[in-house]
């Protein structure tokens, strides 16, 4: 059965905190919150749909710091959404928040309206790098968090955000492996971004921030996918969404609209030279899931060709028998 989510945008107005890669200016004024009629009708609408459909999924409030927004607001948020949650169509809500937004009273009532998963925006869980970013919360409150959350049962999401000003990609790898001794269920990637309006603007207008390369960002999000994954960790976001908004107000960094998929090609280039790389330099089929082909195949026959400068000159194919787990190679023929 596939898996969907109603998204809705709740911005934080009036939210006190000034982080860096935030545009204080549209979530104070233009860009409007969502109602709980808006709620109910789309809820209507989205459970007939995936009845229809045989899709199962969450509703989800995301753009901020849920549980840090006006009370009033939250709870009539989720008293619209909770009746849709039958456990079999709409399996459960989930939300974001900041690590200091979360309380036992938070969660308690969060879990009393069908809240099922919480979302942290750690960003990062080096401190200096949290104090450069003006977010006001520290490793320690992301710890406490998900520690919390967890002992109320609910699933545990992180956030993260490789390139934020004094981050390296060191720093990232340790950000990543810090979010794996808490183990949350799953993490989300967003490589920063310099938007329109944000502090982030001015210190790349003066020169103090350089964004990631695109190149860069390729590199370090096929390194954390490789590394959650092999933690158990579903990576359920790698890169923003492609939106008309964010395309108009970005300035600078690593925007690509198929970001994912670039990582996961550059992800299948290191297993393929980490197999070949143990036989002789020659002629070789690579088989790959038919999931996988051009992905491991890359943009512009990429992988291929680089493989090709190491020696190995190789045809990528899909695997004769569906369901093969992993990258299989065997001597090209003729
Ligand atoms: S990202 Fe930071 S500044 Fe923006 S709403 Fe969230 S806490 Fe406030």
């Amino acid at each position: 059965m596939k898996h969907a989510n109603l998204s809705f945008f709740v911005p934080h107005a009036g939210c006190p905190h000034r982080c860096s890669f935030c545009d204080q200016r549209a979530i104070s004024g233009s860009v409007c919150s969502v109602t709980p009629q808006q709620v109910r009708s789309q809820c209507e609408k989205a459970l007939e749909h995936w009845r229809t459909t045989s899709r199962r999924g969450e509703i989800a409030f995301f753009g901020g710091s849920f549980t840090a927004i006006p009370r009033e607001q939250m709870l009539s948020l989720l008293e619209a959404a909770a009746p849709f949650v039958d456990g079999e169509t709409v399996t459960g809500i989930r939300c974001s928040t900041r690590p200091d937004c979360i309380s036992p009273d938070i969660l308690a009532l969060l879990r009393s309206y069908r809240v099922t998963a919480v979302e942290l925006g750690v960003q990062s869980l080096d401190n200096r790098v949290l104090v450069e970013n003006s977010r006001g919360h520290t490793a320690e409150d992301v710890r406490s968090a998900s520690a919390l959350i967890r002992e109320f049962g609910l699933e545990l999401g992180h956030q993260m955000m490789p390139g934020l000003p004094g981050d390296s990609p060191q720093e990232v790898m340790q950000t990543a492996r810090g979010i794996a001794l808490m183990k949350p269920q799953t993490v989300r990637i967003y490589p920063t971004l310099v938007l329109r309006g944000t502090q982030l603007a001015q210190w790349y207008a003066q020169g103090r921030y350089v964004p990631l390369s695109l190149e860069e960002t390729v590199e370090l999000g096929s390194r954390l996918l490789e590394f959650f994954e092999g933690q158990g960790i579903r990576v359920i976001r790698l890169g923003l969404h492609a939106s008309g908004e964010v395309e108009e107000n970005l300035l600078a960094g690593p925007y690509h609209p198929a970001l994912r998929e670039l990582c996961e090609s550059r992800r299948l280039f290191y297993r393929m030279k980490a197999a070949l790389q143990e036989l002789p330099q020659g002629n070789w089929e690579v088989l790959v899931p038919q999931r996988q082909l051009s992905m491991a195949i890359g943009q512009k026959r990429q992988n291929i060709e680089r493989l090709g400068e190491l020696g190995y000159r190789v045809q990528i194919r899909v695997q004769e028998s569906p369901g093969a787990a992993d990258i299989q190679i065997r001597p090209a023929a003729g």
